[in-house]
């Protein structure tokens, strides 16, 4: 029986309650769509988060600021095939990925049985522009997974 995208992501939901895990930071991948940098944003952080000039306009100074108090790793993917890839990595024990309801039950599926923790985006923007996080629910859900919590 096909379970549609949602009931995917609660069931990953549910077991990551059920068997919480916590895990060294450095084997930590954080995930962002790149929906989330503002569009005419002429810096390259699929590259590297790092060139995120932190401007403000977009939601990726302060994720950039968040992931360096947790030590967590960082990458900003362009299109699902490519997130799964890196998520695939020998480096990565589990990700926690910010992403629409679709992305996430596809990656969710892609990469079990390696533990995927989702924080679902918003589009104040209609869907894949300029879209948004709650920083609260993404800094709760690295406190949750990272072993000694923040750093800093
Ligand atoms: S915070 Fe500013 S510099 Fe950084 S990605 Fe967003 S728009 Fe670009």
């Amino acid at each position: 029986v096909a379970l549609a995208g949602s009931a995917f992501v609660w069931l990953n939901d549910v077991r990551n309650r059920i068997r919480p895990r916590r895990f060294a930071a450095n084997r930590v991948l954080l995930l962002l769509p790149h929906c989330l940098q503002r569009q005419d944003c002429p810096h390259p952080v699929k590259d590297n988060i790092a060139n995120c000039q932190e401007c403000g306009r977009c939601k990726m100074k302060e994720i950039k600021q968040l992931a360096a108090r947790f030590g967590v790793k960082v990458h900003v993917a362009s299109g699902g095939r490519e997130a799964v890839d890196r998520a695939t990595a020998k480096d990565v024990d589990v990700v926690l990925a910010v992403a629409c309801n679709k992305e996430l039950a596809e990656g969710i599926q892609a990469l079990f049985p390696k533990r995927v923790v989702g924080v679902l985006n918003q589009w104040p923007n209609g869907p894949c522009k300029d879209t948004d996080v709650d920083m609260t629910a993404l800094e709760r859900a690295l406190e949750s997974v990272v072993k000694g919590g923040r750093k800093a």
